[in-house]
């Protein structure tokens, strides 16, 4: 499989090149030139596969010829050892819906299932690397515990963690600060996760000094986020065997959903994908009115979707605006310049064709946790919330799967707070918390990361 920038057809990477780059060279996000298609008379065959099978089958055609499907195959399961399901996922009915369980690997979010994988793809190009690769995150709370759990203790790797000072949950920081080997820096930025993320993209587009520290990154801007969790969809669309299905997503940076967007692309019937955020709703305002504008960000009670710069919107308006490059790049300049952008009504209506966009604010989330403990005696963590009050909204004939994106356990205040309850600890929490918390605060300043970066490279 070749790929090439959303801002530039001709460009030609194979996936190790786009993997350890992460951000195209233009300041674009890589997009496959093709897309496999899966016909029904296929997937009827892979309804039998088990979730390891599955995965190399969805996932193959992304890697080749990096990996064939044996290596593929032996890498996924050595990556899903560590999960409390057998299938990785788990699938519920609760409140007419089907809730869709992402959160029983290591770190407790649906992260860890992406992660895991981009671990052990480290390890085999690090195989020949002669280098160590400095890899820079920016998380809203949970990516950063999913690489961190991924990465620890990895050979000629760096992980440098870059998470809003203050703003993320008791326990997520506990996790993120806690469990790392000493390649693992965790930096706390004075700002919100739009600037940290801010400052890796600037990073990434200093080709200097990327090129210095053979700089990485696994945001969701890395394509093999995306690809490993286009998994899922298929994986709970086969086993609810149903003619098509609505799935409604916990959605910040837009990469969980535009993987279920790619399993749309690649065959499966898929009617709505519905976008849930929270007050921070700059695709609600993208989807329903066709103005991408970034607003400041409000802190909530969904921390992880704490965002108004949603990346992975560019990989979407790549296809709205028909795979002309010279005009998301007219676009991505105009966010740059005038701070927004704007879609013709026909790309909107091409947009809603495929997706709904929901807002949910704080007190609709908290009753809707209340609502599903008093009916059904059972805990949704707040993003997930959002994404059932968003099915909720929804009108259509189709049953719908909600994404279940966080273990509550991992917002225990706002759920004690909600329903009075406590929350008995998953088994992975004790493993994860033992150790002191270990972090430096720094400014909301480019420069100031890069010199940090500098220093601590060769510390190890
Ligand atoms: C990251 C995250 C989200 C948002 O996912 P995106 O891929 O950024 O849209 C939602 N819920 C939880 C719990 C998360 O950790």
């Amino acid at each position: 499989m070749k790929y090439c920038s959303t801002r530039d057809k001709k460009l030609n990477f194979d996936f190790k090149e786009i993997f350890q780059r992460s951000l195209a060279p233009d300041g674009g996000l890589f997009i496959p030139k093709q897309i496999k298609q899966f016909s029904s008379n296929e997937l009827k065959k892979m309804k039998k596969l088990n979730y390891i099978d599955l995965a190399t089958e969805v996932v193959s055609s992304f890697c080749t010829p990096t990996f064939n499907k044996q290596q593929l195959k032996a890498l996924i399961k050595k990556s899903y050892k560590k999960f409390k399901k057998k299938n990785v996922v788990s699938l519920i009915e609760l409140d007419k819906v089907n809730l869709l369980e992402l959160y029983h690997g290591p770190t407790l979010a649906f992260k860890d299932i992406a992660m895991q994988c981009i671990g052990n793809i480290y390890e085999e190009f690090n195989k020949t690397n002669e280098d160590t690769t400095n890899i820079v995150v920016a998380t809203s709370g949970d990516t950063g515990a999913a690489a961190i759990s991924a990465l620890s203790k990895r050979k000629k790797i760096n992980l440098f963690v870059l998470h809003p000072h203050n703003k993320i949950s008791k326990l997520q920081k506990k996790i993120m600060t806690t469990i790392g080997g000493s390649n693992i820096y965790n930096i706390a930025i004075k700002g919100s996760f739009d600037d940290c993320q801010k400052i890796v993209k600037q990073m990434f587009a200093d080709n200097i000094f990327r090129q210095t520290i053979h700089m990485s990154g696994v945001n969701s801007i890395n394509w093999a986020r995306i690809i490993f969790q286009i998994v899922y969809y298929f994986y709970s669309f086969l086993r609810l065997n149903k003619k098509k299905l609505n799935y409604a997503v916990p959605t910040g940076n837009f990469g969980d959903i535009y993987a279920g967007y790619m399993a749309k692309k690649m065959g499966l019937p898929i009617e709505k994908l519905i976008v849930a955020t929270n007050e921070n709703d700059i695709l609600q305002r993208v989807i329903n009115r066709g103005i991408y504008k970034p607003l400041k960000v409000k802190a909530s009670i969904s921390p992880s979707m704490d965002i108004q710069i949603s990346s992975n919107f560019e990989r979407l308006l790549f296809y709205i605006v028909n795979s002309k490059d010279t005009e998301v790049k007219k676009l991505m300049n105009d966010l740059e310049t005038k701070g927004s952008f704007k879609l013709t009504t026909n790309q909107r209506k091409m947009v809603q064709k495929d997706f709904s966009a929901f807002k949910v604010t704080n007190t609709e989330t908290k009753k809707t946790i209340k609502r599903i403990y008093s009916k059904h005696n059972f805990f949704i963590d707040p993003h997930t919330a959002t994404g059932f009050y968003a099915a909720k909204k929804i009108k259509s004939n189709y049953p719908c799967v909600v994404v279940g994106t966080a273990h509550p356990y991992k917002f225990l205040e706002t759920m004690k707070s909600v329903t009075g309850k406590k929350i008995k600890k998953p088994s992975q929490v004790t493993k994860l918390m033992s150790g002191k918390e270990k972090y430096d605060i720094l400014k909301n300043n480019t420069n100031t990361v890069k010199k940090y970066i500098l220093e601590k490279q060769y510390e190890n």
